[in-house]
């Protein structure tokens, strides 16, 4: 909180304005698409897909990719999918296939034509899996999953041939043939490609393609008891939606000789796609990965997916966070080949910015110290026109109470004031925003010498906030008429990880849990907050931006505070 009066939409440019406006050049995935549409590969078209693996929530990794995806459709004129990458029955669920295409709607991204799956073309995939037997090119393993990972050998160590390598075509098929139909128990066999297990690269050592597995899948039941890996599934799914450019992140650059191996040995219905890898979107405080997430949630750090701390698309909604701040937050951190990590100021200037132009200004108190003026007529009401926005007049005015007594913020009276405290201290005048110039007399203490109120007198003089004389006061503070104000909670946020880059260092990222990530209060508001909308955004003077709870109008989360700080870490880099 600031001595200075709330900040106005017309303060100086933010950090995140500030860096927008620099440079807008293609990243290196656009400059490669448009290449592409040039030369006319793939006759000009331009497909991509987002392929989510139904097994938890999305986050704001995900929109990077999501943005990125139809972006990149929208701007050559080409079209993006949303396929369900469900190859794993064991933690995918229909409900997450729900939440999903829900945040996407959220995210203001429409996917083309139907929702896709993988579990789509398992048939399809199982046919390309007999013909790559028929061409020699892959086996059935009688071996377990440990024997197999072992043989796989490591960087300069050499792999070890599978003693069933060298079966015959006939038996292979017969065999694969066998584990679709339930001859063989689960881990009992696998499908591999029969590649080369003296490779530099690991994924080539000879990759598994299918496993067994008698696990019911939310699409298919029990149709199916063997399931395709994501490398045997991936490839084979863009090509059959005809994908062009098939993006994913970084950790799957090793995985893309086999992604072209796979898809070599095919007869493809139409262009071999071509998959291109970008970076990762980190954040400081935050981790993105779903497994970290679920655990948060499972072991109660968190209320849910949608907590409002949770980076979640979820949690940022229920947050505050406008889908439109998000959009352009990844816009502007761009596309690199390299991982790196992105300051959370940042995203929060991006929201900050947005929210300044649309939030309307609201008065509440979130840890309430009464004040009682000693002067103020009995049974007097005051109502005050205040101005809703104070850079957009259409937003108008609403009416606000005043009366003899009132809340102020307890951090605001200070009954012994430190050197430069010129908020409320007793012989001190300060301004009520809009209304009064008060000044505090004194104070009432409990048995543990705590003020639980404040006494003072007003200037009639002064209605509106300005004394006739012209006389200053250092300090304009926010207040609630008390006989008028509704009750609230508010939720005051902290970063949920301590440290910048959790579990960077090979720790636990749960070992850096903020026990003190959330404060709740019991606060006041003025009376125009009981008619709120959930999800709307309202500024509380001098307090920040409060997002109403989507599903109790009377609970408030704190969005984002009102001071820039990526505007400080901003300045402080480009000094160094
Ligand atoms: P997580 O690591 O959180 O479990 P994931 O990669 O397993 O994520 P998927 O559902 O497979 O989750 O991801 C769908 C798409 O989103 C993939 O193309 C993936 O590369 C991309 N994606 C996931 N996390 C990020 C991120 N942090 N930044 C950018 N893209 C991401
Ligand atoms: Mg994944």
């Amino acid at each position: 909180m600031t001595d200075s009066p709330a900040s106005s939409p017309s303060a100086n440019l933010s950090g995140a304005a500030e860096v927008e406006s620099q440079t807008q050049s293609l990243d290196f995935v656009r400059e490669l698409v448009r290449d592409d549409v040039r030369s006319g590969k793939f006759q000009g078209r331009v497909q991509t897909r987002f392929p989510p693996e139904p097994n938890g929530f999305l986050h704001i990794g995900h929109a990077k990719s999501i943005y990125l995806n139809f972006g990149i459709a929208e701007e050559f004129d080409g079209i993006c999918m949303l396929r369900f990458d469900d190859t794993n029955p064991e933690t995918e669920d229909t409900s997450f296939v729900t939440a999903i295409q829900e945040d996407l709607r959220w995210l203001g991204v429409t996917p083309w034509g139907s929702v896709r799956y993988a579990s789509d073309y398992f048939e399809q995939l199982f046919e390309w899996a007999v013909t790559l037997i028929e061409k020699g090119f892959a086996y059935v393993d009688d071996q377990d999953a440990d024997t197999i990972s072992w043989q796989r050998g490591g960087y300069g160590q050499p792999g070890v041939e599978s003693p069933f390598r060298d079966r015959t075509v006939e038996e292979n098929k017969a065999l694969f043939l066998g584990m679709r139909n339930g001859e063989s128990a689960d881990g009992e066999r696998v499908l591999r490609a029969k590649i080369d297990m003296q490779a530099d690269n690991m994924w080539l050592r000879d990759p598994v393609l299918y496993r067994i597995r008698r696990i019911d899948h939310h699409r298919t039941g029990s149709d199916w008891i063997i399931y395709p890996t994501y490398d045997w599934a991936h490839g084979q799914s863009d090509a059959i939606e005809g994908v062009t450019h098939s993006l994913c992140t970084l950790e799957f650059a090793d995985h893309r000789p086999l992604y072209n191996w796979c898809l070599s040995h095919l007869d493809l219905p139409g262009d071999t796609p071509q998959q291109t890898e970008f970076a990762r979107l980190n954040i400081t405080h935050t981790v993105l990965s779903k497994r970290v997430l679920r655990k948060l949630v499972t072991d109660g750090h968190v209320d849910g997916w949608d907590d409002a701390r949770m980076p979640t698309v979820r949690g940022l909604r229920r947050r505050g966070y406008p889908a439109s701040a998000i959009r352009r937050f990844v816009d502007r951190v761009g596309v690199a080949k390299i991982n790196s990590t992105v300051e959370v100021e940042l995203l929060e200037s991006f929201v900050r910015d947005e929210l300044n132009v649309s939030a309307m200004r609201r008065m509440a108190v979130t840890k309430p110290l009464k004040v009682v003026i000693s002067n103020w007529p009995e049974g007097l009401v005051e109502w005050f026109d205040v101005a809703n926005h104070p850079g957009n007049p259409d937003a108008g005015t609403r009416r606000v109470p005043f009366a003899g007594e009132l809340w102020i913020e307890a951090e605001d009276f200070q009954l012994v004031p430190p050197p430069k405290y010129y908020r409320l201290s007793p012989g001190r005048e300060v301004r009520l925003r809009s209304a009064f110039l008060i000044t505090a007399t004194d104070a009432v203490l409990d048995e543990d010498g705590s003020v639980v109120q404040v006494n003072a007198t007003y200037d009639p003089e002064s209605r509106g906030g300005t004394a006739p004389d012209g006389r200053k006061v250092k300090s304009t503070m926010h207040w609630v008429s008390a006989a008028h104000a509704v009750d609230i909670t508010v939720n005051l946020y902290d970063r949920l990880f301590i440290h910048s880059h959790p579990g960077a260092d090979g720790s636990d990222p749960l070992s850096s849990i903020n026990q003190k990530s959330r404060e709740v209060c019991g606060g006041k508001g003025e009376p125009v907050l009981a008619e709120v909308e959930p999800g709307e955004v309202v500024q509380f003077e001098r307090l920040g931006y409060f997002a109403v709870d989507l599903d109790d109008p009377t609970v408030f989360h704190r969005t984002v505070g009102l001071r820039d700080e990526w505007a400080k870490i901003s300045k402080s880099k480009n000094k160094g």
